[in-house]
């Protein structure tokens, strides 16, 4: 259980039209965060997360990790930096130079801070290698910081030049075995943006600077995107596309929208395995070059995407299952009627039987000064999922409890048995899965 008391949450007003360190505020999700002190931007496009931002964060990292292994890849970590002769060999240097962050050590060897790793994981697989066939397929697969060196940075995490991301890659000894790994990490990403309850639409894409035979992009429609798709009203099939067009499956005409893209996932073939020469042993013949394909999700971009698509311009609005935390408290105003009517215990009393239910994920509003309204509002402006209010109710014998819902209109009042259960299948619910089109 944590007190509100005690966040770190440097809360702050931003007049309209003001820009902070010389980034303009252009949409919701960059306006919310950083008013309700949840990130700090450092200088352009990079931004210091504050924790409860890091909470999010972290829910989200555990999503992609469960997903991830589910669907059988195995996690390990690259160095931040990576030997740009190997991007050389690769031929991206000069394709991606401009987007890339460069440095040289004191030995005048140059690296770049990888925006992905395709280069790094053939690398890896060429030094280790040649593989045998029978260890094939193999995904591997990271979450760390990426860099780019965006030419504006803007939207706040939607579009930052340093940032969390999930990168995957998978090797294979022929196409065939290429295309179900590329249908089972496609279903991870389904299981994944279905538990964050997010309309993702994958759409085929050019594969562009990365190369390669197919590729879709994940799209999250969002007012704030910088992409455009158009869905389909009546079988939701979804293409990129600048103008109005006709489905291709069922022949309705398609609405356009912006949105955000929110992940990648590639069939590479060899492009990467045989420049740097990573390659397999089959059961016969000489070392073939492996068959790659890689998996990105930007997740910051992510959560600022969900925050962008579930928000109002006043509050922010997260996937339940992200949300930093689940259920907040908030107790009678000091000095009030309810305060010397043994409101106080009970408000500590509910917070202690909900604490073993929903454990680290509760937090407390002790800042007994402020009247419930203004803790209800503010509350309501983080997002909370759960709010619990300790009102004259809950001095009544039996005690009663009013629990504000995100996405419900009115408070339910609960007994403390009603409550504790509720806020259980809430809690179990954050795991139900929704189909993603
Ligand atoms: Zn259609």
């Amino acid at each position: 259980m944590r007190y509100v008391s005690q966040l770190f949450q440097p809360v702050i007003t931003i007049p309209k039209g003001a820009k902070i360190k010389n980034t303009e505020i252009t949409c919701k999700s960059q306006k919310l965060l950083l008013e309700c002190g949840l990130v700090r931007p450092t200088s352009a496009g990079f931004f210091a997360l504050l924790p409860l931002a890091r909470r999010a964060l972290d829910k989200l990292e555990a999503l992609v990790i469960d997903c991830l292994e589910a669907a059988g890849a195995q996690r390990l970590s690259l160095p931040c930096l990576t030997s740009a002769k190997l991007w050389e060999a690769s031929g991206r240097l000069a394709d991606v130079g401009t987007e890339l962050l460069k440095v040289e050590d004191r030995h005048g060897k140059k690296f770049l801070l990888a925006p992905t790793h395709e280069e790094a994981i053939a690398d890896l697989l060429a030094d280790v290698g040649p593989l045998s066939y029978k260890q094939l397929p193999l995904i591997l697969y990271q979450i760390t910081s990426k860099y780019r060196d965006e030419f504006r940075p803007k939207h706040g995490l939607l579009r930052s030049r340093e940032f969390s991301m999930l990168d995957a890659y998978s090797v294979h000894r022929n196409a065939e075995c290429a295309n179900i790994v590329y249908g089972n990490v496609s279903n991870a990403y389904r299981d994944l943006f279905g538990k964050l309850e997010l309309n993702v639409h994958r759409v085929k894409a050019p594969s562009g600077d990365m190369g390669g035979e197919l590729s879709h992009e994940w799209q999250l429609p969002v007012s704030a995107g910088e992409d455009t798709i158009a869905i389909c009203p009546s079988c939701s099939h979804a293409v990129l596309s600048e103008e109005k067009s006709v489905c291709e499956q069922c022949g309705k005409e398609m609405a356009g929208c912006n949105s955000v893209e929110v992940g990648h996932t590639f069939i590479l073939g060899t492009k990467y395995s045989d420049p740097l020469k990573a390659s397999f042993v089959p059961p016969e013949g000489p070392p073939t070059p492996l068959i790659m394909s890689c998996y990105g999700i930007g997740i910051t971009r992510l959560l600022a995407a969900s925050l962008e698509a579930l928000s109002t311009e006043k509050a922010l609005r997260w996937p339940r299952a992200i949300a930093p935390y689940s259920v907040i408290v908030i107790g009678p105003k000091e000095g009030s009627k309810e305060w010397s009517n043994a409101g106080k215990e009970r408000a500590d009393e509910i917070s202690h039987q909900l604490s073993s239910v929903v454990g680290g994920d509760l937090l407390v509003d002790d800042r007994h000064p402020l009247t419930i309204g203004k803790r209800l509002m503010m509350a309501d402006r983080m997002g909370y999922p759960s709010v619990v209010v300790c009102g004259r109710a809950a001095t009544e014998n039996p005690p009663r409890f009013e629990l504000y819902r995100s996405g419900a209109d009115a408070p339910v009042l609960l007994t403390a048995d009603e409550l504790i259960r509720t806020v259980r299948t809430d809690c179990s619910d954050d795991k139900r899965n929704k189909a993603v089109i």
